[in-house]
């Protein structure tokens, strides 16, 4: 039950001082609370034995007037100790948790929900955190601050007392373990519903206008309602797990009682006792309540620790799926771009997205990848990424494998403007220097030159401050695509793909943007896929995709000489252009 403490050994150990600082204060605060039940004892013994004068009665109430406020400062001190550390943690490990994130890649996140995600960088969190705080503090009340009294039952009174009220205290211990495994599991359950729950709210905010457009809140919100219904249901499942604990508790604490009442009156009557000392004994019977509610709340908050750490654990144990060579080489040149018999398949998937791709890309080329859709446009662009493992074959960039290249080399070579293009809720300003934080105005100008949006700038609120996204102006596709263009530009990357990004501008834009990269990255290498084929007519070399086959390759000019699907496309196009 304790194995969520040993696994955050790393945490504790580094917060050592804190952890025993609060613990020694805690101890002596707890010694401190034993104090006033033998203040009282001893005053009835006097007060029987007619012994209790006014200087002793001054007395008495000075120490445990003292005692008292004593008390309440040293609690003061541990509980702020123990709770920063709680929150201490949590830091650490949402950070911890972030920074992997960070270097995850595709396959990750394809197989993870974002709500899944975020329920464990949340509440799972704050579950591992309580084990630090509440948790170590329920944990030296029920072994330490037990153990005191106890000792206290044995040394001030009478050992056999002791032991005799003791007698019912296993049945808590059994409890303890049915119960906590009955946690454990009930918890875990409890919190991947959430994450499902999570999962759903995102999806129907984001969705929200689709949700609409087919008039479906009534059945969304219905979903919804059923959703959380069996959220809540798995946290009352183990709410009620936990609430059997505590009639236990009592039902153990009364028995001692009992015990205690009976056995120690015999020993009063049998003179083996005092009244005070009776008396006393009574009062730490009822101080023992509270560790033992302790044991219940310890392993409550340990079980779900250790749920939650699980659930993180798990997360946070991935690997990234596109290893990092052992000994990267460092890069020589940027050309040629070699692809020698590549086939690549996904990982969810059995059958090949790419299958046998050869070509060469020297420097200063530029590429037009064309294709119906599904065909492979993308995933063959994306291959220099290197977000999936590499299937088979070879891919070189200036004779240097890529699988030898560090991540960190290969993509600070690119510049790319994914399919679907993202911007973030930032102004346009922001957006564009996210790649290149300390662009000047001139280059930003440029960069927007070059992706034909500055016409678009004049027409937004606010010119470059506009805010763009969530909580600012709606774009239109096309001008979050131009945006996105110019961002890839900015970082006048040596090789430029762009995956579909002149699909939602008009014709005459995109003749616009495709002679001003040409013009500007003479020397560098530019990727282009698109379903219009003149954003490609101009490419050194055009590839047709077919199921991840080339089919057909060469300029255009010799591909419209083929008489193959290029040319079929061109024909289809133009006519549609004409009419
Ligand atoms: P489009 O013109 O619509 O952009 P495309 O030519 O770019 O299409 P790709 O996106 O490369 O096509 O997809 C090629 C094939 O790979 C498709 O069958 C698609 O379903 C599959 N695919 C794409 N991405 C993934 C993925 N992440 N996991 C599994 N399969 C995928
Ligand atoms: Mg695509």
């Amino acid at each position: 039950m304790l194995k969520i403490l040993v696994r955050l050994a790393w945490f504790f150990n580094v917060h050592k001082w804190r952890y025993l600082f609060a613990i020694f204060i805690l101890i002596i605060a707890s010694i401190l609370e034993l104090v006033p039940a033998f203040l009282i004892g001893s005053a009835i013994d006097l007060f029987q034995r007619g012994s209790l004068g006014i200087d002793e009665a001054i007395q008495l109430t000075t120490v445990l007037i003292t005692v008292i406020v004593l008390g309440y400062a040293l609690n003061y001190i541990w509980m702020r100790s123990l709770l920063g550390g709680a929150y201490l943690l949590e830091r650490t490990l949402r950070s911890r948790f972030m920074r992997h994130l960070y270097l995850m890649d595709p396959p990750f996140f394809e197989k993870r929900s974002t709500g899944d995600l975020l329920a464990r960088g949340t509440n799972d969190m704050k579950a591992i955190s309580m084990t630090a705080g509440i948790g170590i503090l329920t944990l030296v009340d029920a072994v330490i601050f037990m153990g005191l009294i106890l000792g206290a039952m044995v040394i001030v009174i009478d050992w056999r007392l002791t032991l005799a009220a003791a007698l019912p205290l296993p049945i808590i211990a059994i409890t303890v373990t049915i119960l906590g495994k009955m946690i454990h599991t009930r918890f875990s359950s409890a919190q991947a519903a959430f994450g499902k729950l999570n999962d759903r709210v995102l999806q129907s905010v984001a969705g929200m206008r689709v949700i609409r457009a087919f008039r479906k809140e009534k059945a969304d919100e219905q979903q919804f309602e059923a959703q959380s219904k069996g959220v809540f249901d798995r946290f009352v499942r183990v709410a009620r797990v936990e609430s059997f604990f505590d009639p236990i508790v009592n039902i153990v604490v009364g028995l001692s009682y009992v015990i205690g009442l009976g056995y120690g009156a015999y020993l009063v009557f049998q003179q083996q006792l005092t009244l005070g000392q009776l008396i006393t004994f009574n009062l730490y019977l009822g101080m023992l309540i509270w560790p033992m509610f302790a044991i219940g709340e310890l392993v409550n908050i340990m079980q779900q620790g250790s749920a939650s750490y699980e659930r993180v654990h798990d997360t946070m144990g991935t690997k990234k799926s596109v290893p990092e060579p052992h000994a990267p080489v460092p890069l020589k040149s940027h050309a040629p771009i070699v692809f020698q018999d590549v086939c690549f398949s996904y990982p969810s998937t059995s059958q090949n997205q790419l299958d046998r791709i050869s070509f060469t890309v020297n420097r200063g080329e530029t590429i037009g990848v064309v294709g119906r859709t599904g065909s492979g446009k993308s995933t063959l662009v994306k291959q220099l990424l290197k977000y999936y493992p590499s299937g088979s074959g070879e891919m070189t960039i200036g004779g240097v494998p890529i699988r030898e290249l560090s991540q960190q080399d290969m993509r600070s070579l690119i510049g790319y403007v994914p399919q679907d293009h993202l911007l973030f809720s930032l102004t346009v300003r922001e957006n564009l220097l996210f790649s290149t934080p300390n662009a000047t105005d001139a280059q930003i100008n440029d960069a927007i030159q070059s992706a034909a949006f500055t016409e678009d700038v004049r027409f937004l609120p606010d010119g470059l401050e506009t805010r763009v996204g969530e909580n600012g102006v709606s774009l239109s596709g096309g001008q979050k695509q131009r945006i996105s263009i110019a961002r890839a530009l900015l970082t006048d990357p040596e090789i430029l793909i762009l995956d579909d990004s002149l699909s939602a501008v008009d014709a005459k834009t995109e003749a616009q943007i495709v002679q001003n990269i040409a013009q500007e990255r003479k020397h560098k290498t530019t990727f282009i896929t698109a379903h219009r084929l003149s954003a490609v007519e101009q490419a050194d070399l055009i590839l047709v995709l077919d199921e991840g086959k080339i089919t057909e390759h060469g300029t255009h000019e010799q591909l419209i000489q083929q008489n193959g699907w290029y040319k079929a496309q061109a024909t289809k196009q133009s006519l549609r252009n004409q009419g």
